[in-house]
């Protein structure tokens, strides 16, 4: 399972081909709106530059399916990444090609090279092999730090490894690898998952791994509706997945019988339409009155789901309490944000991942009160399924790193 670590291979002098994630937000007039993912990058390209390696960096940036879209050109990135670093960094105008293989083979160890938008070919995705060993010619060691592109088998995260030798993680990667790794091999006990969002759908698989090796699963967010309807409970209009039903109660019967307990909210916050100024009320779940629709958790529930938190060792959470983007429903997720963070205060380990659970932190400036905020939603719950991820599988073991 350990991985070669870019710590364990020497760089000096070489082109390290490095798989970064600078999908940044974009605003309209073409300017980054929030560089998080370019400052979370540094640490791995400074240790390069540290060790006088030519890093040459690659990166997608949002869906342009193949086409060159001026707007979703790396170039922008390439500007912040300079004044980030104080050192050079040029720019590829295209990621494949005699540009790319030029900008590379210019790089002086001490500078950065950055290449142009990835999925501006559509080979990218596709995991085409010759892109890939285009890909492969700009550099002589490849490094991932992408730990949120690693469940999708893309030629700059799979096809491009099979042309090297080395094939470590960056820093980041360790970091995601070591505290995600953790929770699934040697939790701190009470171990307990606190899991919401929209769906259950998305979720399945995590909740049927974690069954057996968590002590708690904690539900919220749209995805208890489907449980209570399992459970034979009226929910007005919220959301459920009738599909799903089975599905759910072979859950919570599976659930019955191992050691780890599901528990749900007591109380919802139900509203009389989808609308962030429409009627609301707290009601038990076993009252949400016919036409009405949960949208939070109530205020018992928000106790409850801290007293929990207060005991335990160790807690993951992925997946808004209620539809927080409306700041009537918001209070449920602000209520676990911070009880999280209390935990950590008192020695829990948590991780946060996915993108709400993680934005909900950071609005309350939270993050430096959370032990590991994972930069991968997707990623995290994948491995948390017990998924093996495709851009980790295809790094090199810790154990074949030269001596
Ligand atoms: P997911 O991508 O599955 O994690 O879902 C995130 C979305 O779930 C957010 O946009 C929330 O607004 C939404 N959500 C959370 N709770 C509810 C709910 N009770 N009803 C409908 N949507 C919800």
């Amino acid at each position: 399972m350990k991985k070669l670590s870019v710590q364990d291979i020497e760089v000096r002098d070489r082109r390290v081909l490095m798989r970064v994630d600078f999908n940044v937000p974009i605003n309209e007039a073409g300017r980054i709106a929030d560089d998080t993912r370019v400052r979370a990058a540094l640490s791995t390209v400074k240790f390069l530059l540290s060790k006088g390696a030519r890093p040459v960096l690659m990166s997608h940036l949002g869906r342009p399916k193949g086409k060159v879209q001026p707007q979703l050109s790396l170039r922008p990135v390439a500007q912040r990444l300079q004044e980030l670093l104080s050192a050079p960094v040029r720019f590829a105008e295209d990621c494949v090609g005699e540009n790319a293989v030029a900008a590379g083979n210019a790089a002086r160890s001490g500078e950065v090279v950055l290449l142009e938008n990835l999925r501006f070919h559509e080979a990218e995705t596709r995991n085409d092999e010759d892109f890939a060993r285009d890909l492969a010619q700009l550099g002589d060691v490849y490094v991932n730090d992408a730990f949120g592109t690693a469940h999708r088998a893309h030629a700059s995260t799979v096809g491009v490894t099979r042309h090297f030798e080395e094939r470590a993680s960056g820093l980041l990667m360790d970091k995601e690898l070591e505290n995600l790794g953790s929770l699934l091999y040697s939790p701190g006990r009470p171990f307990l998952a606190i899991l919401g969002g929209a769906k259950v759908s998305g979720k399945i698989e995590i909740i049927e791994n974690l069954i057996g090796k968590v002590d708690s699963v904690l539900i919220g967010g749209g995805m208890a509706f489907t449980f209570f309807r399992a459970l034979g409970l009226d929910v007005g209009e919220s959301l459920v997945e009738e599909t799903l039903l089975d599905t759910v109660q072979a859950i919570l019967e599976r659930a019955k019988s191992s050691s780890t307990q599901i528990i749900l909210p007591e109380d919802v916050v139900v509203a009389d339409r989808f609308d962030a100024h429409a009627q609301k009320q707290e009601v038990l779940v076993t009252d949400i009155p016919e036409g009405w629709r949960g949208l939070d958790i109530g205020t018992r529930t928000c106790r409850r789901f801290a007293e929990h938190l207060e005991s335990a060792a160790t807690v993951f959470w992925n997946g808004p309490m209620g539809v927080f983007e409306m700041e009537a429903f918001a209070k449920g997720t602000r209520s676990v944000a911070r009880s999280v963070a209390r935990s950590t205060d008192h020695g829990c380990r948590t991780v946060v991942g996915g993108g709400d659970s993680v934005a909900a932190i950071t609005s309350l400036d939270l993050q430096n009160r959370i032990t590991h905020v994972s930069t991968g939603g997707g990623a995290s719950l994948e491995f948390l399924a017990g998924k093996s991820l495709p851009g980790v599988e295809a790094l090199s073991d810790a154990r074949s790193a030269p001596v």
